[in-house]
């Protein structure tokens, strides 16, 4: 099983990812932890921490490289979640390259208000998370990655559930409709 959490940054994807990840046993593949977990004295990891920083993407040939070798690796060979990518059309195009087009089975999007995020996401005061940063995250996910809901829609695996409320009551929706 393939499946895709798509939401703004602060709708708690990636603490439903893991959760649902572990019940599912699936691999939980996160484009920003694997960026966050490279060595900061390379070359790379100095880059691409500063496009964290600025709230920027990382350009798409670094990300869907990493991205294809992560989900390569035999312990994703049951099946993963992605969590942080696609982010962007050409990484999504990429993606289907590489699977074909019918290779994820479900799209998850965590649906917040646009308000409630700003201050989810300052309180959760991470390195990246400055104030100006947070909205730069903003604009680019609603310029680049919230258009891909559109782009999955018509193949019918779409699943748009709220992120509000009570983790563990999230988590349960969202297994809900991955059985339904
Ligand atoms: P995340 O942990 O998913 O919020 O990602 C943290 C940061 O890593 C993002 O703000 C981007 O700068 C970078 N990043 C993660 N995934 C991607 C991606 N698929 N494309 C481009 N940049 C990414």
């Amino acid at each position: 099983m393939r499946i895709l959490f798509l939401g703004p940054p602060g709708a708690g994807k990636g603490t439903q990812a893991v959760r649902v990840a572990e019940q599912l046993g699936l691999a939980h593949v996160s484009t920003g932890d694997m960026f966050r977990a490279l060595d900061a004295e390379s070359d790379l990891g100095k880059r691409v921490a500063a496009i964290m920083e600025a709230g920027e993407l990382v350009p798409d040939e670094i990300v869907i490289e990493m991205l294809e070798d992560r989900i390569s690796a035999d312990d994703a060979a049951n099946g993963y979640i992605l969590d942080g990518f696609p982010r962007t059309r050409p990484q999504a195009e990429a993606l289907d390259t590489f699977l074909g087009e019918n290779g994820l089975d479900h799209v998850v999007v965590l649906e917040v208000e646009a308000d409630e995020l700003v201050g989810r996401i300052l309180a959760r005061g991470r390195a990246d998370d400055t104030e100006e940063a947070v909205r730069t995250r903003l604009a680019v996910y609603d310029r680049d990655t919230e258009p891909l809901i559109a782009f999955y829609e018509p193949r019918g695996i779409v699943h748009r559930l709220s992120g509000v409320g009570e983790i563990a009551e999230i988590t349960e929706s969202v297994l809900t409709v991955l059985a339904g």
